[in-house]
């Protein structure tokens, strides 16, 4: 009798969890259509009621965020001409001190290990930084984020190598530079993605300033069969 009920137990989970894989899966990748990516660090995120942008660097169409995520204050992620171009009187930006120095408005400055909410919107600054190259050392105190849109947590990484502290970040979506030269290279981005273990993994700072689209391929392929990865087209 309760062999029975063992088996069909086992035989009901099974018929289950392909459409909850399926359905999970389903999400991610509607969720990968409200980021819009539009080159380098720059993403538009749009949530509900939210709009969301990060890094803003050469935005060529007018916008007005209700959040800007500024991850540190070198000129291709804290850019005032661009921050300009979206920022409205309600424009809530979230940066580090070096960077709010270059803007005015309503900003919020934080360090690593801050959490804030903005406009219903939970966001944690998460270290970013340098191991095996000068250009971002830990003293910076620059920053990652992972904010949540939507129900899922994205993962900005900044301008930052494969560091130990990614092993106790929880993401959904990671958004991971894949350059080289300041940051991982496409092989130590493979290996950061599989700490994070998101259910989406999408490239980025490249086929800018440093890195080409080879880059994210390379990427892509490091990660087949262990993490969903999407190349976005930059719009
Ligand atoms: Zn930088
Ligand atoms: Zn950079």
């Amino acid at each position: 009798m309760q062999k029975s009920i063992f088996f069909f137990s086992i035989l009901i989970l099974a018929f289950i969890t392909p459409f909850a894989v399926n359905a999970e899966v389903k999400e991610v990748s509607a969720m990968a259509k409200d980021i819009h990516w539009l080159g380098h660090d720059t993403f538009k995120i749009t949530g509900e009621k939210i709009i969301i942008y990060t890094d803003p660097f050469r935005i060529k169409k007018k916008d007005t965020a209700d959040i800007i995520l500024i991850t540190h204050e070198h000129y291709d992620h804290c850019s005032p001409e661009d921050v300009a171009k979206l920022q409205g009187p309600d424009t809530a930006i979230i940066t580090t001190s070096d960077c709010a120095k270059k803007l005015s408005g309503n900003i919020k400055t934080v360090k690593p290990g801050d959490k804030i909410t903005i406009a219903g919107v939970g966001i944690e600054a998460v270290p970013a930084y340098n191991t095996n190259k000068q250009f971002h050392t830990k003293d910076k105190g620059w920053v990652g984020y992972i904010f949540s849109v939507k129900g899922q947590r994205i993962y900005l990484a900044g301008d930052t190598d494969y560091i130990p502290e990614m092993k106790t970040f929880k993401a959904d979506i990671a958004l991971l530079p894949v350059s080289g030269t300041y940051v991982m290279t496409a092989g130590e981005a493979v290996k950061a993605a599989l700490d994070i273990k998101p259910k989406l993994a999408i490239p980025m700072h490249y086929a800018s300033i440093v890195g080409t689209k080879d880059d994210a391929r390379q990427f892509a392929e490091g990660l087949k069969g262990k993490v969903e990865v999407e190349i976005l087209k930059e719009e």
